[in-house]
């Protein structure tokens, strides 16, 4: 038996070199540049004089050196930004893109990307124009507002209306209302960083308008009401309606502002989805500017809006911090798209993804299952139970907290072994080239089907798939 420490200076010295490497891979470097090859074949021979001195049964053959350096260079040039199946049961998942885009909005990105446009140059005038004239009067179309204006996001948005309406001054918000987004957004830190100061109301279950009549002096900026997007209080609550505070500051000379969040455009009921106060409800009940996102129920591209009186948008348009949260061109090419799907309310719900989906009836959903479960239980053999389950699915960032729409799932179950049984496979299948996103609830990993367009593309991902 040979010394083991002699052993592996002989496996290091039998190494090839760099340069060696890249004159066996004469394609790589074509393809990639022998820069690019350089670098992985540095790191393929550091993995393999690593897996040497630790004893690790790894093959440094030149051959499979070879083989590493080209998967190196293949993973390096996959976007790493890349499709999933979601099939958590929320259609609005931020953590996985929010709302999908319909094909025609895309399109219209994918034209003023590669060209030139006329973003901000009048046409009819020859001179400078101005980049929100592409989607201001589609957002006044659709919510009735005098005037709009659009940032990032809705984050911004209220930051941008604060900063503008309440620098340096005071704006009460009711107890109930001081709500966390996504842990990154709070309504008291927002008000911070926009430079004015919160005054509290209320308590937070219950909030009387004399509590804000109490709360106004000669600081008052404005009124401000939050829709409590993602959590609700049940019980004994009282809150103040848009009306009453509408009513309260006109009596005062200040203007109401109100952070829809979600802020649909169509009538929810109408579609046979829970209520939603959209943007023209909480317009006509007197609210004097509203802000909420771009890519939560409107359906379109990460965005903030604010509509409402032209001469507070008039405002709001000149503040410095404006230029700051501007949007770009494919942002204002996708929205306007999507917004003139509104316009067709019957095709809407064919046309918008995100609610296409959310109005996705059970049944439809159902039959899917059924499909997909044999492909799935053949995939699984017989470490696993497949079954078709009624579950039920969420609206999500925010909306609808506590209303669910009925859907079906295909559950999971490993034969034995419980939660710990399952976690391989959730990770095999994360790891698929579409990785497939499900949620583990009692035991089982459960794939709502409610978002599952590409449903070929997913069956035969699994018929390749050899566990
Ligand atoms: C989602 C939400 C926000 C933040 O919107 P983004 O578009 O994610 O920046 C602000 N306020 C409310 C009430 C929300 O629901």
């Amino acid at each position: 038996m040979q010394d083991p420490e002699l052993r592996k200076n002989q496996l290091l010295r039998e190494l090839p070199s760099v340069d060696k490497l890249l004159l066996a891979l004469p394609d790589s470097v074509a393809e990639y540049g022998a820069q690019a090859v350089t670098q992985a074949a540095r790191r393929a021979l550091q993995q393999a004089r690593d897996s040497i001195l630790h004893d690790e049964p790894l093959e440094t053959t030149p051959a499979a050196l070879k083989q590493r350096i080209t998967c190196h260079l293949t993973a390096e040039t996959l976007p790493s930004l890349k499709p999933v199946f979601n099939l958590t049961g929320t259609v609005l998942h931020t953590n996985l893109g929010r709302a999908v885009m319909p094909l025609s909005a895309v399109e219209a990105i994918v034209t003023v990307a590669t060209q030139y446009s006329n973003l901000e140059f009048d046409l009819a005038s020859g001179k400078r124009g101005d980049r929100e004239t592409h989607v201001e009067q589609l957002i006044c179309e659709f919510t009735g507002a005098e005037a709009a204006t659009v940032v990032n996001n809705n984050a911004a948005a209220v930051l941008l209306v604060l900063n503008t309406l309440a620098m340096n001054k005071e704006v009460p918000v009711s107890r109930g209302e001081l709500v966390e987004i996504g842990g990154s957004f709070r309504i008291p830190e927002v008000m911070q960083r926009a430079n004015c100061t919160l005054v509290e109301v209320g308590s937070t279950n219950r909030t009387h308008l004399k509590d804000y009549r109490e709360a106004i002096n000669e600081q008052t900026a404005l009124l401000m009401k939050v829709h409590t997007s993602n959590y609700r209080v049940e019980g004994f609550t009282k809150e103040v309606t848009e009306a009453e505070l509408s009513q309260l500051s006109s009596e005062f000379g200040i203007p109401f502002v109100m952070d829809l969040g979600s802020g649909s455009l169509v009538d929810f009921v109408k579609l046979g989805l829970p209520a939603e106060p959209t943007a023209a409800w909480t317009l006509e009940r007197g609210a004097d500017l509203i802000t909420f996102s771009g890519d939560k129920l409107l359906g379109g591209p990460q965005s903030g809006l604010i509509a409402g009186r032209k001469d507070l948008i008039d405002r709001i348009k000149k503040n410095p911090l404006k230029r700051a949260l501007r949007l770009d061109k494919m942002t204002l090419a996708g929205m306007a798209e999507v917004l003139k799907l509104y316009r067709d309310p019957a095709s809407l719900t064919q046309k918008l993804p995100t609610l296409r989906y959310l109005t996705r009836s059970q049944a439809d959903i159902r039959d899917q299952a059924r499909r997909i479960l044999p492909v799935l239980s053949q995939t699984l053999g017989d470490k696993y139970h497949v079954t078709v389950v009624d579950t039920t699915s969420q609206v999500g960032s925010g909306s609808l907290p506590t209303e669910t729409l009925p859907s079906t799932s295909l559950s999971i179950s490993p034969v034995s072994g419980g939660d710990e049984a399952l976690k391989p496979l959730v990770v095999q299948l994360r790891e698929l080239d579409r990785p497939m996103i499900g949620r583990i609830h009692r035991g089982a990993l459960l794939f709502d089907l409610r978002c599952l367009d590409d449903e070929d593309v997913l069956v035969s991902q699994l018929q390749l798939l050899a566990l």
